[in-house]
C-alpha cells in the first residue's frame, strides 16, 4: 500500500464514520419524535370507566353503546353493572 492509498483509505474510513454517526443521531431524533407522537396517541385513547372510575385504554376496553355514545369499561363486571342502570353512572 502506497502512502497515497493509505491516506485515501483513512479519509474514506473517516467520512464513513461521520456519515454513520450523523445517521445514528438523526434516527435518535426520529425515535424521539415517534415517542412523543406515541404519548399523544395514548392520551387520545384513554377513556373513563364510569363504573369504577379508572382510566381504560379504548383499544383494550370493553365497549358499550348507549344513547349514541360509546362507553368503555375495564372488565366484564363493570360493563354488566353499567348496562343494568346506565343513568345511575352517567349522573355522577
Ligand atoms: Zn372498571
Amino acid at each position: 500500500m502506497s502512502t497515497r492509498q493509505r491516506f485515501l483509505y483513512l479519509l474514506s474510513a473517516l467520512s464513513f464514520t461521520v456519515i454513520i454517526s450523523s445517521y445514528l443521531m438523526n434516527s435518535n431524533v426520529i425515535a424521539d419524535e415517534k415517542k412523543t407522537e406515541g404519548q399523544k396517541t395514548v392520551e387520545k385513547t384513554i377513556a373513563k370507566d364510569y363504573v369504577c372510575g379508572m382510566d381504560v385504554d379504548k383499544d383494550k376496553a370493553l365497549k358499550v353503546e348507549h344513547d349514541g355514545k360509546t362507553y368503555y369499561f375495564c372488565a366484564k363486571h363493570c360493563e354488566e353493572t353499567f348496562k343494568k342502570d346506565p343513568s345511575k353512572y352517567l349522573k355522577k
